[in-house]
């Protein structure tokens, strides 16, 4: 079975061997605040700056999911305006969960048909919250509204939740200044573990004292010691290291992603499969919505399942009415081959 869900998703196939790696050289039972620890997780945070282009003085850190992201951001900034701009389920959660911490909160949410209007979100101050790639409805902030925000907003911090689009698509990190994913979806690993990279200009924003353990100032304190508040996920840490030595570069992938997101587009069109969001510029690269018009889900999902495919379902407001697939670099063009078979058997 080819796994097309939106995440957990199918896994990179060097994962057996670098599992292999990993308990053979002892590195699943290391302390972590051994100097060993220290090194290879300095080496992991070069590695991971290098291949994403990340500029030097951001810090990586490991976190357990992005949903604990979400919960992190909201939590070590509660001396701060909160301003959220979504379209979909995954950034309305995130807005929600913010609102039950008592946090100044300002709402704003834009329909899945259009761009955000980037004229509304000028000279703001405190934490503007955006998600890079909806997961829920398929759409996407490009990089040029993300420069227009980062451009009219010098006093506010931004925050993006780039969970199902990290490693499968090229952006700039000098465009925010927090930006978090989990492992389970563009980056191809077994999943259950998070990431979140930071800019030097966090640390001007954080609350006076900490209030709880994982505030991201303690987040940032250890990182910056080459260690983890918590024990962490060593093996997670681990394939992913090696998964970035191994795979194609960024630039290679992203052109790859952009191509096979025209071709299954098109697809989509010559087999008269409406997508979710009808505004191709906001579509997104990485997850592909369809609409069921009028059809069961099971019915589709026994379709791909006799394509040996799994698709995913619809979420949000749009979960009885579409299913969802990922475009993540993890497959590779025989998955595709049987993805375009499947869509046009529709
Ligand atoms: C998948 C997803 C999440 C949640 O990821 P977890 O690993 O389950 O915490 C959050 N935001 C977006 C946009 C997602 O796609």
């Amino acid at each position: 079975m080819i796994n097309f869900y939106p995440g957990p998703s199918k896994i990179y196939p060097g994962i057996a061997k670098y599992f292999e790696e990993g308990l053979t050289s002892g590195l699943f039972s290391m302390n972590h605040r051994s100097t060993a620890f220290h090194e290879f997780y300095n080496s992991f945070k070069t590695t991971f700056r290098t291949y994403f282009n990340i500029p030097d003085d951001y810090e990586v850190s490991i976190l357990s999911s992005a949903t604990e992201a979400w919960e992190v951001i909201n939590q070590s900034f509660s001396n701060q305006e909160f301003h959220h701009y979504f379209n979909g389920a995954f950034g309305k959660k995130w807005k929600d969960y913010n609102v039950l911490l008592n946090n100044k909160v300002n709402t704003h949410s834009f329909d899945y048909t259009e761009a955000l209007n980037t004229s509304v979100i000028k000279n703001k101050e405190g934490i503007i919250c955006l998600t890079h790639n909806e997961t829920s409805n398929g759409t996407y902030i490009n990089d040029s509204i993300l420069i227009e925000i980062r451009t009219n907003n010098p006093n506010a911090l931004i925050a993006i939740d780039s969970t199902s689009i990290l490693g499968g698509f090229t952006f700039d990190f000098n465009n925010f200044d927090i930006c978090f994913s989990s492992v389970q979806k563009c980056l191809g690993q077994p999943s259950g573990m998070g990431i979140i990279i930071t800019s030097p200009k966090v640390k001007g924003f954080l609350n006076q004292s900490t209030t709880h353990y994982n505030d991201l100032g303690n987040i940032l304190k250890n990182s910056e010691k080459s260690e983890t508040t918590h024990t962490p996920n060593s093996s997670g840490i681990y394939t992913l290291y090696r998964t970035l030595q191994d795979i194609n570069p960024l630039d290679e992938i992203n052109k790859r992603t952009k191509l096979r997101f025209e071709t299954l587009i098109s697809t989509c069109i010559e087999s008269n499969l409406s997508i979710v969001s009808p505004n191709k510029e906001i579509c997104s690269p990485t997850v592909i919505c369809i609409n069921l018009d009028g059809r069961r889900f099971t019915e589709v999902e026994n379709i791909a399942l006799d394509h040996q495919i799994i698709i995913g379902k619809g979420y949000g407001v749009h979960k009885e009415t579409s299913f969802r697939l990922a475009n993540f670099p993890a497959h590779n063009d025989e998955d595709i081959k049987t993805l375009i078979s499947f869509l046009k058997s529709l």
